[in-house]
């Protein structure tokens, strides 16, 4: 067996622990004669699972006991129409920052609901930027404030939580929740597809406080309403079992590394390292204001854009996989979220410099 180093935006790198895990656990769970994808949900084995990940979650993210958690399908992108569906509450207005692809999007699908106010947007920068807080123009009347706290395409990522004052923030942290402290308790709303620093693609995470819970307009689906689905522990459907199952492997893995203030600073001596190296080349470059860069996903074009197949190719033999950069953005883009290790940086470093030695 030989895996790679693999720099993919999402789905993306997993443990390999918990990889390990799972493929022993696979035929027989603990005993039980079933894999956990043959099992019912309702069953006790499975409530186990399901009320372990709860709490481990709970405690990694230290969530206040007035907010609750969601686990539903659809992606992130789901949310995109749930958030206003859920949170407009009689209000015809949200206020959202455009920093990127992602929050474009979510701006796109919530208009279809609501009146969006852009408060501010770095679009002018090419999205290399964040707009400065004392320009956001934030109407006092709109249900919720949203903001992506990492743009995943764009790698710009919010180096702190915004402040506006009593107005429900919502954020999208798909690409860096459980990367770096948050506050849980400054938001009304957070949530996150999994496929990135949780686990496989299938499940979202959606941590919500309780006052904004038991709103949606009555046309609203069950299973899209949030305090339906929370009242039947996310399970109003049948869940996606195994990506339950995998998520809270990969909860007790990072318990094991020493949380996420201790991720947090193996992630902040990844991302250094490899801007350093990037700043330091020639050959390389990072459009994204310093300020701002995103220590999860790091984009970098090179000098002579002819160059770009045969640096992936290379990477490729190398050992160091999926580098090409977002197709609306060009270049390369290295994710390197929690699961990838230091030696993955390294390897990466050390190639770019050698690439760039011979070319
Ligand atoms: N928001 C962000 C910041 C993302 O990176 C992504 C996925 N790349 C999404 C939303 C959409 O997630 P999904 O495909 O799970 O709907």
């Amino acid at each position: 067996m030989s895996r790679i180093y693999n720099f993919s935006a999402g789905p993306s790198a997993l443990p390999e622990a918990v990889l390990l895990q799972a493929q022993q656990e696979m035929l027989d769970w603990r005993g039980t004669g079933m894999s956990v994808m043959e099992m019912s949900h309702r069953g006790k084995h499975f409530m186990t699972i399901a009320e372990t990940l709860y709490q481990d979650l709970r405690e990694l993210l230290a969530i206040p006991d007035h907010y609750k958690i969601a686990l539903l399908q659809g992606g992130a992108t789901a949310q995109f129409s749930f958030i206003p569906l859920n949170l407009l509450n009689g209000k015809n207005k949200a206020c959202y920052v455009n920093t990127g692809a992602w929050s474009g999007k979510a701006i796109k699908d919530a208009s279809r609901y609501c009146q969006v106010q852009v408060s501010a947007s770095s679009e002018d920068s090419r999205f290399t930027t964040i707009p400065e807080r004392e320009r956001w123009d934030i109407d006092p009347d709109a249900a919720y404030f949203h903001y992506t706290s990492n743009e995943t395409i764009h790698g710009v990522e919010f180096p702190e939580t915004p402040e506006v004052g009593d107005m429900p923030l919502v954020a999208d942290m798909s690409s860096n929740i459980l990367s770096r402290q948050f506050d849980v308790s400054r938001f009304g709303l957070i949530y996150a597809g999994a496929q990135k620093n949780m686990g496989p693609a299938g499940v979202t995470v959606v941590i919500v406080r309780d006052d904004l819970i038991g709103h949606a307009d009555s046309s609203v689906p069950p299973v899209f309403d949030y305090q339906q689905q929370i009242n039947n522990d996310s399970m109003l459907n049948t869940p996606a079992t195994y990506n339950w199952y995998l998520l809270g492997l990969v909860l007790q893995w990072l318990k094991q590394q020493g949380g996420i203030a201790a991720i947090e600073q193996r992630n902040i001596d990844k991302a250094e390292k490899l801007y350093r190296a990037v700043d330091q080349s020639a050959l390389y470059r990072n459009p994204v204001d310093k300020s701002c860069r995103s220590r999860m996903n790091v984009p970098f074009v090179l000098a002579d854009s002819a160059l770009d197949k045969e640096f992936l190719a290379l990477a490729e033999k190398n050992g160091l996989g999926a580098l090409k950069g977002h197709r609306s953005v060009g270049g390369m883009r290295a994710s390197i979220y929690n699961a990838m290790p230091e030696s993955g940086v390294d390897a990466l470093i050390e190639f770019m410099a050698e690439f760039e030695r011979t070319h």
